[in-house]
């Protein structure tokens, strides 16, 4: 149930009605907006809770149906704008985040972020804790790669983002990097959502590879409820019956869809959907076109030797000829890259 307070409602009377709200064990999210204060009421609230509230504040009471109440647009019309350090996403920016798919030294992740200030990019990605498919690959620097990618930050002004797949490393994450992930594989992890929830870093949510968008979106709830209002959703590729040209299909109509039934920033992350390099351009452009913003993207300074994910990784020119090929796009759709 959503509370629309009038213009102008004392703090008195917006204490009083979280009051009366909490004796009904429910739980108030108090958003103050310019004009009005709106009050998320969270929790079992049947129809006899919606009509107990009406009096000298209150504007209307509106019952929200859908499952999701926090992540809905419904809920909150304005897109969220996330910020990392000083970029906003989820304005008429579309932001490129880049870089390795892991983070393997000091000297690839240097020239990684050497790669990308370069390009103006504003915010690395590289993974320290690896969903490796099988137990023999590289899984990996871990802590040590949290460290590399504080010294990244230290040493250029990067902003810096990794995944977290464990519930015990997720305080330790959120003190080393800006921004968290959650990859595909944990979408539905729980008590991992409900972690992230409770850091004040932004966090970008992965859908799952096998998720439904409805899925997709309670698990952002999960992390809103928790706590943490700075949610990016993540449109990755889903499974597909393909089985060679490319490694899953990039939802594009999901990411239209995301963006009208959420307010919350929607990025698209064409190379996990690829798995080849030569897609990446086609699938980026697709994505920004259906209203992405922001691309997550796999490049390396030297892919031929890259620990992970090495045929999707772009080349430095790769990179830097999408950004060219990106910037007139954007402008065409009144955006602008960043
Ligand atoms: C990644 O971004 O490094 C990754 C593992 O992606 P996904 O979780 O989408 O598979
Ligand atoms: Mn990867």
């Amino acid at each position: 149930m959503i509370i629309v307070l009038k213009p102008n409602s004392s703090k008195e009377e917006i204490a009083n009605l979280v009051d009366r709200i909490k004796e009904k064990s429910l739980k108030p999210v108090v958003f103050e907006g310019d004009e009005r204060t709106v009050i998320h009421v969270l929790g079992n609230v049947t129809d006899d809770i919606v009509n107990s509230f009406s009096g000298k504040c209150i504007e209307k009471v509106m019952r929200i149906l859908k499952p999701f109440k926090l992540a809905s647009r419904e809920h909150h019309e304005e897109t969220t704008v996330v910020k990392v350090g000083n970029v906003e996403i989820g304005n008429e920016n579309v932001v490129m985040i880049a870089g390795p798919c892991s983070v393997e030294s000091e000297e690839q992740i240097m020239a990684a972020a050497e790669m990308l200030k370069k390009l103006n990019i504003k915010i690395m990605r590289a993974s320290a804790f690896k969903p490796r498919t099988s137990p023999y690959d590289f899984q990996g620097l871990g802590i040590k790669g949290l460290k590399l990618l504080k010294k990244v930050r230290e040493k250029t002004g990067l902003m810096v983002e990794t995944e977290v797949m464990d519930v015990r490393d997720v305080p330790i994450a959120a003190e080393y990097v800006d921004m968290l992930r959650v990859g595909a594989r944990n979408m539905q992890n729980y008590d991992l959502l409900k972690e992230f929830g409770k850091i004040k870093k932004p966090v970008i949510l992965k859908r799952g590879m096998s998720a439904t968008i409805n899925e997709c979106i309670m698990a952002a709830e999960y992390i809103l409820y928790h706590g943490n209002k700075d949610v990016i959703l993540c449109e990755r590729g889903i499974r597909t019956f393909e089985a060679s040209a490319y490694r899953n299909t990039l939802d594009v109509g999901a990411i239209a869809v995301l963006k009208s039934m959420t307010h919350l920033p929607v990025i698209a992350d064409p190379s996990h959907a690829a798995g080849n390099r030569e897609l990446i351009p086609a699938l980026s452009k697709a994505a920004v076109a259906a209203g992405a913003d922001g691309l997550l993207i796999e490049a390396h300074p030297n892919p031929e030797k890259a620990l992970s994910d090495a045929a999707q990784s772009l080349y430095p020119e790769q990179l830097a000829k999408l950004m060219d090929e990106l910037r007139p796009l954007c402008e065409a759709i009144g955006r602008k890259l960043g």
